[in-house]
């Protein structure tokens, strides 16, 4: 049985319940976590508040840098426990599931280096005045978290939050809740003083609405999907909460009749199957130049046939997605496409080594998808790549373009100028130039545009939207 943490303490919620933790590569349950309810919240901001009034706002900016440091360094030491719970919880293979737990100790590292570097700035202004400004904390920040990448998402935006000086209330998904419960306790037991990181688990429509509105909440980040992001920014909005929200994506790879195709080919498989396609910067559209689309696809499809799906523990290409009504949503985009006579090039295979009662899908390449169609304009996420071809860099950027979406980007080619010119014209938040991703990038603000969000995290940039700016004006004379 698994417990909120509030004030470094596990504790039961309020409401009595509980909800089953369930094993996405068998479909057993095998734990439980609290089902809480708005009071465990108000229980959360509080000992949040009283740990940021009398603990955490008066450690200095190094101090609380070194103690990032150890949770750090405590995370690595634990890697390898945090690695198989998440394998576990989200039915992560284990190179994936160790990635991830690498990330994190990474962002803490790179946000304890950052905790004293936040500077303001003098500006010159009238004779008499000096004019300085304070980049200051908002106080308590809320987190709600999805289920996809669970310890990335959390050292992202926790790290961030922390190194700028506020103290954290977290919701993480009610799917994948395990490895955050555990961070919390590690940092608990390198020294963060009590009410500095809270967990609180529960349903969204609870747990994570009475995150939203709760006014003791001084800044809201949010990481899902862009209807509730919608529903969180109007909850802030009745309170004039800043909120970050990084929400899905469409993200396009865009090959050119010049790219280097034997670095392109493993980078576009894997920006559409890592993590099961359950990822809001997968590379989920691939738009190829008229010249070589058959080619191309003849080669992508000889890739997907040969892409293994299994449980976590086995360490395939794809493990399964996270429940049954994931799986379900993405055989509904499968069956659509169906209907509208798109065709599939080719299929990876789930192995007999697959437990029937897992959530498990093939990869699948679509072809000739018509660029208004719902599985070329939706997220499906799910290892789901639909292909398209263009006539020429206008209507590569025309395609591109043409979603809701705005988060990440890739172009393949060799032409210098095109890179620059794609890249200019391309709406995104990130832009990859024959690369994908760029490794993780925990340096590299990230974030979309139009209903892929707003905001920045990762990188120094995210502690300008974790901090708020005051400006002080003295007349000495
Ligand atoms: P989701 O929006 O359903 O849930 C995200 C979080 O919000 C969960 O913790 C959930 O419990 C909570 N939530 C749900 N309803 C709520 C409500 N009414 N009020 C407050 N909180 C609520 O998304 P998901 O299914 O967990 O994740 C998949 C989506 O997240 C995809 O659309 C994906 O693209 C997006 N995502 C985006 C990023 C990014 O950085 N841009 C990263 C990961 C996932």
């Amino acid at each position: 049985m698994q417990f909120n943490f509030i004030a470094n303490t596990s504790v039961p919620s309020s409401s009595g319940q509980t909800i089953a933790v369930v094993d996405p590569s068998d479909g057993q349950v095998y734990d439980e976590i609290q089902r809480s309810n708005a009071s465990d919240i108000d229980q959360a901001v509080r000992a949040a508040r009283l740990g940021f009034d009398s603990a955490w706002s008066k450690l200095g900016a190094a101090e609380r840098g070194r103690l990032l440091m150890r949770l750090s360094q405590k995370i690595t030491e634990h890697a390898q426990e945090l690695s198989a719970i998440e394998q576990r919880d989200c039915g992560k293979p284990t190179k994936q599931a160790n990635a991830d737990a690498s990330a994190l100790a990474r962002y803490f590292e790179f946000y304890a280096g950052a905790c004293d570097k936040l500077h303001g700035e003098t500006i010159p202004y009238l004779d008499g005045y000096s004019v300085l400004t304070w980049r200051e904390p908002h106080g308590v920040t809320g987190h709600i978290v999805p289920w996809n990448y669970p310890m990335q998402i959390f050292g992202r935006c926790v790290g961030g939050a922390l190194a700028a000086g506020n103290v954290c209330v977290v919701k993480p998904a009610e799917d994948a809740c395990l490895s955050l419960l555990r961070v919390a306790q590690l940092a608990a037991e390198v020294g963060f003083p009590a009410g500095v990181i809270n967990i609180v688990t529960g349903y969204g429509h609870e747990v994570g609405d009475a995150l939203a509105r709760h006014p003791g909440i001084d800044h809201i980040s949010f990481t899902g999907s862009p209807t509730v992001g919608t529903l969180i920014q109007q909850a802030a909005a009745e309170r004039h909460c800043p909120v970050t929200l990084e929400l899905g994506g469409k993200s396009p790879q865009i090959v050119f009749a010049d790219a280097d195709l034997d670095a392109a080919i493993p980078a576009i498989i894997n920006a559409i199957v890592q993590n099961a396609g359950q990822t809001c910067s997968a590379g989920s559209r691939v738009l190829i130049e008229q010249a070589i689309y058959e080619p191309l696809l003849k080669r992508l499809g000889e890739a997907f046939q040969k892409l293994r799906v299994g449980p976590a523990t086995l360490d395939l290409d794809v493990g399964p997605l996270i429940r049954q009504s994931q799986k379900q949503r993405v055989q509904q985009f499968l069956r659509e496409a169906e209907q509208a006579n798109i065709g599939t090039v080719a299929q990876g295979q789930v192995v007999d080594a697959a437990p029937a009662s897992g959530f498990y899908q093939a990869p699948t390449l679509l072809r000739d998808v018509p660029v208004t169609h719902r599985v070329a304009q939706e997220e499906v996420f799910g290892p789901v790549l639909c292909a398209m071809a263009f006539r020429d860099e206008a209507h590569a950027v025309e395609l591109a373009n043409a979603t809701q979406f705005g988060l990440v980007a890739g172009v393949w080619t060799t032409d210098g100028s095109r890179q620059f010119r794609m890249a200019r014209r391309l709406r995104s938040g990130q832009v990859f130039i024959n690369n994908y991703g760029a490794g993780g990038g925990v340096e590299l603000p990230f974030g979309g545009v139009k209903s892929s969000g707003h905001g920045r995290e990762k990188g120094f940039e995210a502690l300008y939207g974790f901090t708020t700016l005051k400006t002080v004006a003295i007349k000495h004379g």
